[in-house]
This record gives structure tokens, C-alpha cells and sequence, in this order.
């Protein structure tokens, strides 16, 4: 099947058209300053990558921009729409209501729209492509893929916060946890590598990249993951703070007469390794800053860093009883041995022994620890496209 990958963000649009039999990439490509002056999509076929620039008022004019290109006599990959098969939406939050992707209706779009109160960042841009799409192309099955679907696994004493319960149920306060994509994808993957049944092994998936977070991958499920009722919990980010104490946002809003408002977009896009160091939130100009250069404050951020993500591995071998692979994915995750191995240092007595040459690896599936280590350590890049189309191909199959 021909599947078309949507991911839309508020002012952008990202496409990937994948040969789901074998994850062959045939086209993909980004629509960026939608409802913007100069808006621009650039295309990548066939080893060429194309710019075209025209004025895309909304997501609908950005898939139509999208479709024309894909059926382009010059740079287009398919003769005509009807070629593809389905359309697969990435879609952030589906709150409570969805384990699993599932095929789009109204009552799947309704659910979806009551998750926008869940993420007011997100959700309106997945439903804007999928109301696009729908427009556009009305007779293609279309299906959703939650980042939140994969952590609905997880008891009930892990979701929950310790605060008053009916806030759980009035206002849905939990841990949702995201990337779930990624997590599920590089599990399974991981498994599959070691040629191991999932639902025997003890998995910890560390997705490391502007965003990060950490999953328990319990034979097949996540049982826990590092972020929550959003994605700012749990590890130091780029630009976001990770955990911190609550007191500390009012004590802020004090010291500082900010909003809460404020201290939260402070949160979120100045804390983090780019608010300790001060330098960048970028880990190839941080290990420059530290390494090369000696700066201290670059040092600091990839300490706490590298800290916090050693600490949650350690809670999550507590949480499952053990653990026997831990995975290593995304931008700092699969390109930065440095990283990985100042994680892992002291980690040892969960079980595993690194191997530092193996571990000099970028950007590749490997087995990272030694040939006698009864803990396997893994580089598994992500790849969340290639899930929503398997998924997708999965749904409109078993409804044919
Ligand atoms: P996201 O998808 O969350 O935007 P990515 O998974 O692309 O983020 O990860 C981006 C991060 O990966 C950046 O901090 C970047 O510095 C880091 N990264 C990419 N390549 C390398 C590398 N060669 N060494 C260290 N870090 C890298």
C-alpha cells in the first residue's frame, strides 16, 4: 500500500509517502509558514530536493501544494492521487479515549477535538490536516496514530498523580506521556533484532532528543514513561525544564511579577540545557562548549542532563523488577556515543558492559554492550513515519 504520512503542526506540514511493504520512502517533504507571508514547501524525490514557493493560506492549501507535487510529470512520484491508499495522521493527544490508532469517523474526530483542553498546541493543527485531507480527498481511508495511545498500558499508581483524585476525574489530571510512537516503535524493533519474544523482555527506551523522555516497556507495554499531563515533565530537555518542584513556579511569579503564564513559557523554551548553560539547546554546540572549550556552564547542563536520564533508567529497573535491553533513540540518542556513554557510567550493576568501540556508532541500528553482557545496551533509530504507516496499512486492511 501507498500510505501518505501527515504530521501537521500549527504553521507546518510534514509528508512523507511510504511503500508500507517495505517502509520504502518514495517522497517526503515540509510545508513551513502556513497562514504566513513567504510560505515554502520543499520536496525531496528521487535523490532531488525541490523548493517551491507559494502562498499557503491554511493546511488545505498545503496538502493541495503536497498532493500536486506528489503527482508532479517532473518531480512527482505517483501518476495520479488515486494511487495512494490511505492517509495515516499523527495526532498528539487522544487523552483516555484511544489505545490504539484507529480509523478516522466522526465520533474518532469528535474524541479527538475534546482532547484540544489536553493540547491546545497540538490538537487543532492534527485536526486541521485531517479535516484537509478529508476535504481534499474524500473516499481515503484516513487514520489516526496517537503519541499517547502506546502509555495507556500503564496502572493506574503510575498514572496518577498524589493530588486531590477528583481532579483525575473532573479535569483528567495524569500522566499520559508521549512519544509513544517511537517508544512502541523502537521496542518492538529492538526485539526484533535480538530475535526475542517482546512479551518476555524488560525494555527501557531512551527517546533523546529536542524533546526526551524515557519508557518501561514491560513484555510489549509501556508500564511508565518520564513525561505526563504534558510533554514537560520528567528529563532536563533542550529548552525544557523537565521536572521541577510546583512551589517554584509561584515563588517565581512573585520574585520576578511574571503570570503563571509566563513562568510556564519560561519552562518550556528557556529552561532546560539551554537555560543552565546559556549557550544553546543544540548538544553538538553544548559538547563543543564543554569539550572543546572548556565552558563549565556547558558542562553543568550535559551533567544534569546525562544525571537525570541515569537516575530514570535506574527507577524504571526498579519499576519492572529488572531490566534486559536499554535503548538508546533519537538525535542525541542515536548520534551522540559521548552522551550515551557518560549516561550509562556507573550504571554497570544493572548488568550490562559497554562496548566503547561498538558504542562509536551513529545514526545505525547496533548492539552496543559487549558479547558477555547479560543486559543488552541498543542504538534503534526511531522512525515514526514508517509506524503510522504500518499501523494505517493494519486498520485499512482488516477493514476491506
Ligand atoms: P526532535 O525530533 O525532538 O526535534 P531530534 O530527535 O532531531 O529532535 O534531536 C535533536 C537533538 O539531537 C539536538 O540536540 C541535536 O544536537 C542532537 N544531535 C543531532 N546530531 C547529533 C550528534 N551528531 N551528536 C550529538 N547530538 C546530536
Amino acid at each position: 500500500m501507498k500510505i501518505l504520512v501527515i504530521n501537521c503542526g500549527s504553521s507546518s506540514l510534514k509528508y512523507q509517502l511510504i511503500e508500507s511493504k517495505d517502509g520504502n520512502v518514495l517522497a517526503k517533504g515540509l510545508a513551513e509558514r502556513i497562514g504566513i507571508n513567504d510560505s515554502l514547501l520543499t520536496h525531496n524525490a528521487n535523490g532531488e530536493k525541490i523548493k517551491i514557493k507559494k502562498d499557503m493560506k491554511d493546511h488545505k492549501d498545503a496538502i493541495k501544494l503536497v498532493l500536486d507535487a506528489l503527482v508532479n510529470s517532473d518531480y512527482g512520484v505517483i501518476k495520479d492521487m488515486s494511487e495512494i491508499d490511505a492517509v495515516g495522521h499523527r495526532v498528539v493527544h487522544g487523552g483516555e479515549y484511544f489505545t490504539s490508532s484507529v480509523l478516522i469517523n466522526d465520533d474518532v474526530l469528535k474524541a479527538i477535538t475534546d482532547c484540544i483542553e489536553l493540547a491546545p498546541l497540538h490538537n487543532p493543527a492534527n485536526i486541521e490536516g485531517i479535516k484537509a485531507c478529508k476535504q481534499i480527498m474524500p473516499d481515503v481511508p484516513m487514520v489516526a496514530v496517537f503519541d499517547t495511545a502506546f502509555h495507556q498500558t500503564m496502572p493506574d499508581y503510575a498514572y496518577l498523580y498524589p493530588i486531590p483524585y477528583e481532579y483525575y476525574t473532573k479535569y483528567k489530571i495524569r500522566r499520559y506521556g508521549f512519544h509513544g510512537t517511537s517508544h512502541k516503535y523502537v521496542s518492538q524493533r529492538a526485539a526484533e533484532i535480538l530475535n526475542k519474544p517482546i512479551e518476555s523482555l524488560k525494555i527501557i527506551t531512551c527517546h533523546l532528543g529536542n524533546g526526551s523522555s524515557i519508557a518501561a516497556v514491560k513484555n510489549g507495554k509501556s508500564v511508565d514513561t518520564s513525561m505526563g499531563f504534558t510533554p514537560l515533565e520528567g528529563l532536563a530537555m533542550g529548552t525544557r525544564s523537565g521536572s521541577i518542584d510546583p512551589s517554584i513556579i509561584s515563588y517565581l511569579m512573585e520574585k520576578e511579577n511574571i503570570t503563571a503564564e509566563e513562568v510556564v513559557n519560561i519552562l518550556n523554551k528557556k529552561s532546560g540545557v539551554y537555560g543552565i548553560s546559556g549557550i544553546s539547546s543544540d548538544f553538538r554546540d553544548l559538547e563543543d562548549a564543554a569539550f572543546k572549550n572548556g565552558n563549565k556552564r556547558a558542562q553543568l547542563a550535559l551533567n544534569v542532563f546525562a544525571y537525570r536520564v541515569k537516575k530514570t533508567i535506574g527507577s524504571y529497573a526498579a519499576a519492572m523488577g529488572g531490566v534486559d535491553v536499554i535503548v538508546f533513540t533519537a538525535g542525541i540518542g542515536e548520534n551522540g556515543p559521548e552522551v550515551r556513554e557518560f549516561i550509562l557510567d556507573g550504571l554497570e550493576f544493572l548488568g550490562f558492559k559497554l562496548d566503547k568501540d561498538k558504542n562509536n556508532v551513529r545514526g545505525k541500528e547496533a548492539i552496543i554492550s559487549t558479547a558477555d553482557s547479560k543486559v543488552y545496551v541498543m542504538v534503534v533509530p526511531t522512525n515514526e513515519e514508517y509506524m503510522i504507516a504500518k499501523d494505517t496499512e493494519k486498520i485499512v486492511e482488516s477493514i476491506k
